[in-house]
This record gives structure tokens, C-alpha cells and sequence, in this order.
């Protein structure tokens, strides 16, 4: 193989789209292979209708969890993957979430906080973070919780949204769960992939599903080039798996057990283990009057004795959003006058990793499986339960009443950490470089290698750690 064969990326989310940016500003030929289709830039991905009630861009897949029950993850197969759907809050990781913390059951990652940092610099400016302004009636709020318990800390929450959003209502009401139609939300396509797309080094193929790996003759662990389930195979000098932690490490499972390697490879038991997904949930809080405030999503708060956690303001409610997620036979007028007053927040706890909580491929005869039980990880269960009812509690002296949903099995937006990067072949899957411990020109580059879910969203630190694979595979070879 030489410098002339395209590196394949298999996926065109977080991390794929960040190795494929920084391998063709290098001059590297990169060949990126979707499993989805291009999302319309017709307004049509701004509808709730479709977008809520309809789940018209959604997987439709079927899965299994640990109890052998079939349900379908919230997952989106499109360019950009999820980012194209997701509320753009871009956070770094605290320095200290890149250490072990034993109590939590979090690991530790191979390298510390400042080994990232040009990379959350370069990710920050491609996608424009910027902080916006609470409006009036969150900055009162805020302001009343704060006022009564010192302990919330609230801060600006930085977010990957382009000033004009302010003058385009529908887009700012419709940014978080949507996906952006004339590109005021920075997700991968927008603000990666439309910069590569005309260049000549640069190739994507969408409707292309991987699901299967090409290897030298002899040699299972050196990885050649893929094959897809149209039939067609590609070769390539390194192959970039970065199609999504609840995909990337099942393409991988698969070929470890085709081939043998289940047996002999060290990190192999580890594919698929150690899956993340955070405790999220929403948390709407009513309030006696009507709100006003458009874009919301401006604050993060947070509170020492929660230390794994986090609250967020979500974005935009109304009567057709919020009855998109209750029943049918709830009149409209009633959702209209719920929604008027709604107020959403999203409590979010890192959750720790637990080896038994991972992902299976159903290696095609099958469903895959999430096996993914709370009783695993009981401290961030407890820590998640105290503060969902310590933030009630808060904001109904602050004068909204809250209704909280834990976001359970199918919210697998922040889906991560099922080939963890390390330094040891026995604890880890991937080297600190993403290179696949005892394999050749296999790298991972998607939320897949993120050993701790940290009390923040994770999208910074996947383009973070793709920005870096891509300069890893530009200048020390494969
Ligand atoms: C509604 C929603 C809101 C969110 N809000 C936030 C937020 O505010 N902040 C934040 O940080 N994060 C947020 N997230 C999470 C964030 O979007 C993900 O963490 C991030 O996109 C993950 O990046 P990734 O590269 O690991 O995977 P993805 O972005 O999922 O990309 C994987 C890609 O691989 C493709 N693929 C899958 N299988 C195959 C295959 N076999 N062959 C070829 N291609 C394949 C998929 O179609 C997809 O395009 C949100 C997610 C959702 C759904």
C-alpha cells in the first residue's frame, strides 16, 4: 500500500468528518464511505411533524437489550451522522475528567487534558462556538435559583451556533433535535465536510453500509480495506472506523470472530465493553405564566455535591413539541397551554464504565444487543436520582413545576466508549494514537474510544480526538 491509496473513514459523523478534514488539508487522498443518505436542505428536517412525531430521519433498525426485549435505538444513519440532529452544545472536558476516578468506576484516558487542548482550539473555531446571552425570562430563573442556593453554579453554555440564528426564529426555535437548513447550526457536514467536499483528494460514497473488514493474505490483524452490503469492497492504506460507538465496535467484533482473532488478540474481550450513553434526563419544569424566550439553550449549571453531573437548558418548547412526546388523545389545546408555559432542562450524569455493559453484533443472524444496566454502575445511578430531585425541588421554590423523564434504553444520543483508548493491550482497545492494539492499519476515530462520558456532552471531544487521528495518520504514517 502506498501514500497514493486513499485512507478509508468509515462514517461521516463527529470523528469521521474531523479525520477526513485534517487528512485531505494534509494533501492525503481519503475515501469516506456513509451508510446514509445527504439530509434535504429544504426545511423539511425543521418540521416537527416529521422530525418529532414521525421520526421520518430516524434508524429504523431494531435491537435487543439486556432482557432480550426489542427496541429501536434513537439513532440517526445520515452525512454528519448525529451531529446534523444535535443541540450543538460544545464543551470540553475538565482536566480532571481525563484521570481515573475509582469511586465512579471512570477510567482513566492514556494522555492528560493539555494533549487536547490545540485540538478543542482548532474544533472550537471550524465550528464557530460562540455564547450567547440568557434571555430575560431564563436569566430570571437563573437568578432565583442561584439566589436561594449559592451551591448552582451557573455558567454560559458554549454553543455551535452562527449569530444570524437570532434573525431566523424558526431555525432558532428548531435547532436541538432538528437538523439545520441553511447552516446556522455548525454540525459535521456544514462545518467539515462542506470545506473538503470539492477537493480532489477527497471522495465520500453515501448509501454505503460497511460490514466487513479486508485483510492481508495470512495475516487477519493487518487490515487492507472493507466491504460493504452492496457487495463492493474498497481498498485502502489505513481504514478509519468512525461509524458510531453502537456500530464501529460490532463491524470490529465481526471480523474478530470471522477470522480467529477472537481467541488470541489481548484487547479483543474489551470490543464493545465498557458502553456509555450517559443518564440523561428531561426535566420540564411549568410555570404559571407564558414564555417568551426563543433560543433558551444559553446555560449549563453547575453543583459541587453533584460532581459527575450537570443541568442544561434545552432548547425551544411549544404545544407541538411537547405533544409529540404524549399521547394522542391529549386535546391540542392542551398541549398549546402546556407548552406556552414549559420550561425543559436536561440533567445529564456521567456514567461510569462497567465492562458487562456493552455492545453485541448479532453478526447478521440476529439482532444487535445493548446490554446496559443501571444495577452496574450504582453510584451514578444514586448521584443521577439526588440531583433530578434536588433541581425539582429548586425549581419549584424558583415557581415552575417539574415533571422529570429519565431518557432510558432508546436515548443513545451520547452513545460512547465501546473501544476505549489506553495504553494497556488487557484494559483497552484502542492505542493513545487510535491505532487498534495488536492490529495493523486498523484506527478508531468515532465516541467509540472515550474512556470517561464526563458530566458534559461529548461532540467537542470527538471532533477533538478525530482532529488529532487525522494529524497522527498525516505525518507518522500508518
Ligand atoms: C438529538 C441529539 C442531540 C444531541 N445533542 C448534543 C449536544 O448538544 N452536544 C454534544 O456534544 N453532543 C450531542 N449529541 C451527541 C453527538 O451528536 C454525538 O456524540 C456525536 O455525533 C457522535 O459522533 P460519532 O462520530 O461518534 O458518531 P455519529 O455522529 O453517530 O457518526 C457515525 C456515522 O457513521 C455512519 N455509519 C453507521 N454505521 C455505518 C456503517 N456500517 N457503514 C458506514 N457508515 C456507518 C452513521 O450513519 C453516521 O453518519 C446529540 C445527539 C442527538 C441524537
Amino acid at each position: 500500500m502506498s501514500d497514493t491509496d486513499p485512507v478509508i473513514v468509515v462514517g461521516s459523523g463527529a470523528g469521521g468528518a474531523s479525520v477526513a478534514y485534517t487528512l485531505v488539508n494534509a494533501g492525503r487522498p481519503v475515501l469516506m464511505l456513509e451508510k446514509g443518505g445527504v439530509l434535504p436542505r429544504d426545511g423539511t428536517t425543521l418540521d416537527v411533524k416529521r422530525v418529532m412525531k414521525e421520526g421520518q430521519f430516524k434508524n429504523k433498525e431494531p435491537w435487543v437489550n439486556g432482557q432480550n426485549q426489542v427496541f429501536i435505538p434513537g439513532e440517526y444513519y445520515n452525512l454528519g451522522g448525529k451531529t446534523k440532529w444535535y443541540g450543538a452544545a460544545l464543551l470540553r472536558y475538565a482536566p480532571h475528567e481525563f484521570l481515573a476516578d475509582e469511586e465512579h468506576q471512570c477510567l482513566a484516558w492514556p494522555f492528560g487534558y493539555r494533549e487536547l487542548v490545540p485540538y478543542y482550539e482548532e474544533a472550537e473555531r471550524l465550528l464557530d462556538v460562540n455564547h450567547f446571552d440568557n434571555e430575560p425570562e431564563l436569566q430570571a430563573l437563573i437568578d432565583r435559583i442561584v439566589r436561594a442556593d449559592p451551591h448552582w453554579k451557573p455558567d454560559p453554555l458554549p454553543l455551535g451556533l452562527k449569530r444570524e440564528i437570532l434573525n431566523d426564529e424558526q431555525e432558532a426555535k428548531h435547532f436541538d433535535g432538528f437538523a439545520s437548513a441553511c447552516g446556522y447550526k455548525s454540525d459535521a457536514e456544514w462545518s467539515l465536510l462542506d470545506r473538503i467536499r470539492d477537493t480532489p483528494a477527497f471522495r465520500v460514497e453515501t448509501g454505503k453500509t460497511v460490514n466487513g473488514l479486508i485483510h492481508a493474505d495470512g495475516d487477519p490483524a493487518r487490515i487492507t480495506g472493507v466491504r460493504c452490503t452492496d457487495g463492493s469492497s474498497h481498498r485502502g492504506s489505513a481504514v478509519v472506523l468512525a461509524a458510531g460507538a453502537m456500530s464501529s465496535s460490532r463491524i470490529l467484533q465481526d471480523h474478530l470472530a470471522a477470522t480467529g482473532l477472537e481467541t488470541s488478540l489481548a484487547c479483543a474481550p474489551l470490543v464493545g465493553a465498557n458502553f456509555k450513553m450517559h443518564l440523561n434526563s428531561a426535566l420540564i419544569g411549568f410555570s404559571p405564566f407564558s414564555n417568551q424566550d426563543v433560543l433558551r439553550k444559553t446555560a449549563i449549571i453547575f453543583n459541587e455535591q453533584y460532581p459527575h453531573s450537570t443541568v442544561q437548558c434545552l432548547g425551544w418548547i411549544d404545544g407541538d413539541i411537547l405533544g409529540s412526546e404524549l399521547p394522542a388523545a391529549v386535546p391540542k389545546f392542551v398541549t398549546r397551554a402546556m407548552g406556552a408555559r414549559a420550561y425543559g432542562f436536561f440533567v445529564t450524569t456521567e456514567d461510569g464504565s462497567s465492562p458487562d455493559n456493552r455492545i453485541v453484533s448479532g453478526g447478521g443472524a440476529s439482532y444487535p444487543l445493548m446490554d446496559y444496566d443501571l444495577q452496574r454502575i450504582k453510584p451514578a445511578a444514586r448521584e443521577h436520582r439526588r440531583l433530578v430531585r434536588a433541581f425539582t425541588v429548586r425549581l419549584l421554590a424558583a415557581g415552575l413545576v417539574g415533571v422529570d423523564k429519565y431518557m432510558g434504553m432508546a436515548g443513545t444520543a451520547h452513545a460512547l466508549g465501546t473501544m476505549v483508548t489506553g495504553d494497556d493491550p488487557a484494559a483497552s482497545v484502542v492505542d493513545a494514537c487510535g491505532r487498534v492494539h495488536g492490529m495493523t492499519g486498523l484506527y478508531v476515530g468515532d465516541g467509540s474510544v472515550l474512556p470517561r462520558s464526563s458530566r458534559v456532552n461529548p461532540a467537542l471531544s470527538i471532533y477533538a480526538w478525530g482532529l488529532r487521528l487525522g494529524r497522527h495518520l498525516a505525518t507518522a504514517g500508518r
